[in-house]
């Protein structure tokens, strides 16, 4: 059942919403037994939320709700109100915000329920969730146990794939984290344009690039929930002033007539045929479609796009990260000595090894004598690439590849990789992302078992073009309750 055939059915009352909610929650556990999708489940808020949407709905006040009822899982590294919220690292132990982030309070108005908090690399430094903070637990693909969920939204895709009632996930991407989770998972995850869902309540990872977005089992879920979670605030200073989209009325409607771009420089070296395998049944599918499709040639993403995406990320992340210091949020430790020895001993304890890489490389890229090289030389390449898809928009509705070049990989094998190889996964990825373009991974077959993606990249604020070709995939296998 997709999500908003759920809503009617809790609206005309065939479903009881405090006993759904009780069955979510228990198997919400069960699942994060074997799985390790939650940092926590949220029993007690979901259940006053439910019940208070039961009061809604018998005084006939709910009809107006989007997400009336939807069990709404949230990354770790987006605030909920009273919930432990950590971004996965042991630094944050033990915090819980006193306010609600507002695409969180955007979903809860429209009658969403906040079943927990999702398992993630620590802060999203991460593309498979092996670098959860200390003391975390690690999510678990849910077609193999051995191989990984993606990351870093590891935990919000698992449930994504898991979860056997309705529901959809707030996500959060830097430079790829909703889109290889969903790849991962088999799952949709649409990252949207930068600037149009509000940062506010997010733990920054790096500001130019964060962006909150959504999975789901279909582009119907996920285009749900991005409809309800956009919009303009004040209590961000990049927030779009941009009128908002019912993206899925789009859903269902003709593409033909559609230009599509194939990437020539995301095919071939490096990927797994599997992979490409799929991809090019999924162009094939929309061109039975009425979909054009054509080769067209993006250079500077996929050669330059990962230097220049960590040189500005762990730029800003080493920034952001300075203020874990011990004093303010979560970790403590008795006071002695000089600020800096205090400083230093709690990030040294509660930071985890990629934590700290980030934060020695982003400072070495934006010291005094380096930055010239490294910072603002990424900054200006930043442009270059920008230009680049800028230019191919003037022909193309959207730009097709994989979403990841390989298939899930097994932990066996992530240990092994350097973190230059680590870093590698989002090779694809990072181009949309530095650009800030709306991008959705659509789950388009299985080899051996497992799934792939392909990637659909669109111009500024054309997430519906993306969600209806999208539309065209819904080959998953839907909630049985
Ligand atoms: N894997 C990339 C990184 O480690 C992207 C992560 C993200 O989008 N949060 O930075």
């Amino acid at each position: 059942m997709q999500c908003s055939e759920f809503v009617e059915k809790v609206k005309n009352n065939e479903i009881d919403i405090v006993e759904h909610t009780h069955k979510v929650i228990e198997e919400c556990k069960k699942i994060n037994k074997d799985y390790n999708y939650f940092n926590v489940v949220s029993e007690e808020l979901a259940l006053v939320q439910a019940n208070k949407l039961k009061k809604l709905i018998n005084g006939k006040k709910a009809d107006n709700k989007k997400l009336l009822g939807v069990p709404v899982s949230v990354k770790d590294n987006i605030c909920v109100k009273g919930v432990e919220s950590t971004a996965g690292s042991r630094i944050l132990k033990g915090y819980k915000p006193l306010f609600n982030a507002t695409a969180v309070e955007n979903a809860i108005n429209q009658g969403a329920i906040v079943i927990g908090k999702t398992s993630q690399d620590e802060f999203g430094f991460g593309g498979f969730s092996v670098n959860a903070g200390l003391g975390f637990k690690i999510p678990k693909n849910p077609f193999d146990k051995e191989r990984s969920c993606g990351g870093s939204s590891g935990g919000a895709g698992g449930l994504a794939q898991k979860a056997t009632f309705p529901h959809i996930a707030l996500g959060e991407s830097t430079g790829g984290s909703i889109a290889c989770p969903a790849n991962f998972c088999g799952v949709f995850g649409l990252t949207p344009t930068y600037g149009i869902v509000s940062r506010y309540g997010l733990i920054d990872y790096g500001n130019s690039l964060d962006k909150i977005g959504t999975l789901g089992k279909s582009s119907n879920d996920a285009g749900l929930l991005q409809e309800v979670i956009s919009g303009y605030d004040e209590k961000d200073s990049t927030s779009l002033n941009v009128e908002n989209e019912r993206y899925t009325e789009y859903l269902g409607g003709s593409v033909e007539g559609l230009k599509v771009g194939i990437i020539k420089e995301a095919f071939g070296k490096g990927n797994e045929k599997a992979v490409e395998n799929q991809v090019y049944k999924g162009i094939e599918t929309l061109k039975e479609k009425g979909v054009k499709a054509e080769e067209i040639s993006l250079e500077m993403p996929i050669k330059y796009g990962l230097a220049t995406y960590y040189m500005i990320a762990t730029s800003e992340a080493s920034t952001n990260l300075a203020k874990y210091c011990g004093m303010r949020y979560g970790a403590a430790e008795k006071l002695r000595g000089s600020f800096n020895e205090y400083f230093t001993k709690v990030r040294s304890k509660n930071f985890g090894d990629e934590a700290k890489r980030r934060v020695i490389l982003g400072t070495f890229a934006r010291m005094a004598g380096h930055r010239d090289a490294f910072y603002i030389k990424a900054a200006k390449v930043r442009t270059k690439i920008i230009n680049e898809y800028k230019k191919a928009f003037k022909q193309f509705d959207a730009l097709i590849s994989p979403t990841v070049p390989i298939l899930p990989p097994k932990f066996s094998e992530i240990e092994k990789l350097t973190p230059l190889q680590n870093y590698m996964i989002d090779s694809i990825l990072v181009g949309p992302n530095i650009a800030g373009l709306p991008h959705l991974s659509v789950p388009i077959g299985y080899d051996q078992n497992l799934p792939v993606g392909m990637l659909l990249t669109g111009d500024h604020l054309q997430e519906k073009k993306l969600l209806q070709l999208g539309n065209l995939f819904e080959t998953t296998k839907f909630h049985s309750s």
